[in-house]
């Protein structure tokens, strides 16, 4: 089975009205710059419900190099680069679900989450 085409230049998903399309066979990367808003759980929802394919944020820098990238726990975004950017985020230093134990940039919601579920299983 080949994969399905991918457009020719990234969709801008912040403007991008998402509505019920075809199926994909991959997942979808969403890609945010520094400064730009994050992805939100209820954006993913709807990539969710308009693709029936997990999505992955990106974090890349004004040349397109990776700045920071979610893994497949979907438990914040490994640093890739010295260049990520904090932008109102915390960083997480546990070891991800993934396995990876490099630190995360998370918000600062689901940091303060992490802190409480660790004081709890104490
Ligand atoms: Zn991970």
């Amino acid at each position: 089975m080949r994969p399905a085409p991918l457009p020719r230049r990234p969709l801008s998903w912040t403007s991008w009205p998402l509505r019920k399309s075809p199926p994909l066979s991959h997942a979808v990367i969403a890609l945010t710059r520094p400064g730009e808003p994050r992805l939100t759980e209820a954006r993913r929802e709807c990539f969710w419900f308009a693709f029936r394919v997990p999505v992955f944020e990106q974090i890349i820098g004004e040349r397109g190099e990776l700045l920071a990238a979610e893994c497949e726990a979907h438990d914040g975004l490994h640093i890739e680069s010295m260049r990520a950017p904090l932008d109102k985020m915390t960083l997480e230093m546990s070891p991800c679900g993934c396995g990876r134990k490099t630190p995360r940039l998370v918000s600062a919601d689901r940091a303060e989450t992490l802190r409480r579920v660790a004081a709890y299983a104490r």
